[in-house]
């Protein structure tokens, strides 16, 4: 769904279809990852991973080629680094974003993510990682939150009908409405909710008081859309917000 959704978003700008075009084939191989993970026989994820690197890492050729067969310049320039690295560095990559994760390390979110969407999924638990635990970070894994979903018109919730979404596991949990996913700000003056008419269904959730935001995909105007790939395509918001003076929370996974 989210492949298919990233090959057919609707778009008239050349620079967002070759995005998706890339993004559609990080799907695919993510896709490949996950697949690998779950079928593999007689295993099932620890959640240290420390035990399970050798896995991810054996995955991980894979990953690196089809970046290198559809990647920016410097995207392929350093999966071809990391083909030429040794398993502890590619060991140490992964740890390394496991205990501290950033949004720029591409290639370790990348592959951890489909890692963690497995152990969410398995019922494993999530060990090793010392994250702060605010009401803002994932439940499951303690990622930041990559997006919100909006389920439910305004009117009919007091306070539910939206959701955040993990950067690293994709785990969703619910969140209120008016509420920073950053700080927790909550005084409905600091907040602010921007549209653009290029894009209905989604929207921009700005805080005043720590200048962060991040991006709502509104299911109530468009039930069809596929929120991590409809927030990957609407990146003309994401200039928007940074010309404004924010601070995305989590940068998505092709880096706006
Ligand atoms: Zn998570
Ligand atoms: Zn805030």
């Amino acid at each position: 769904m989210r492949i298919l959704r990233a090959e057919s978003f609707p778009t008239r700008i050349d620079a967002i279809k070759a995005l998706l075009v890339f993004y559609a084939n990080l799907l695919r191989a993510q896709k490949e990852i996950y697949i690998s993970l779950r079928s593999r026989r007689d295993w099932l994820p620890s959640g240290y991973l420390e035990e399970d690197v050798p896995v991810i890492r054996a995955l991980a050729p894979a990953f690196l080629c089809a970046v290198e067969r559809s990647g920016s310049p410097i995207l392929i320039e350093e999966a071809q680094n990391l083909m030429r690295a040794s398993e502890e560095e590619i060991d140490q990559m992964l740890l390394e974003q496991w205990r501290r994760p950033s949004d720029l390390r591409f290639f370790a979110k990348a592959l951890l993510q489909p890692y963690a969407r497995w152990l969410a999924e398995s019922g494993a638990q999530v060990m090793g990682r010392d994250l702060e635990s605010k009401e803002s970070s994932c439940p499951f894994c303690g990622g930041k939150p990559q997006l919100s979903v909006l389920h439910t018109r305004e009117d009919s919730s007091e306070s539910g009908g939206r959701d955040l979404m993990c950067s690293t596991c994709l785990t969703v949990w619910s969140y209120r409405r008016i509420l920073c996913a950053s700080c927790g700000e909550e005084r409905p003056a600091l907040l602010g909710i921007y549209h653009s008419p290029d894009y209905d269904h989604i929207r921009i959730e700005t805080c005043d008081t720590c200048r962060h935001y991040l991006k709502g995909i509104d299911l109530t105007r468009f039930g069809l859309a596929v929120p991590i790939v409809d927030e990957v395509a609407s990146v003309p918001l994401d200039l928007w917000a940074s010309d404004h003076g924010y601070t995305k929370i989590e940068l998505n996974l092709v880096g706006f």
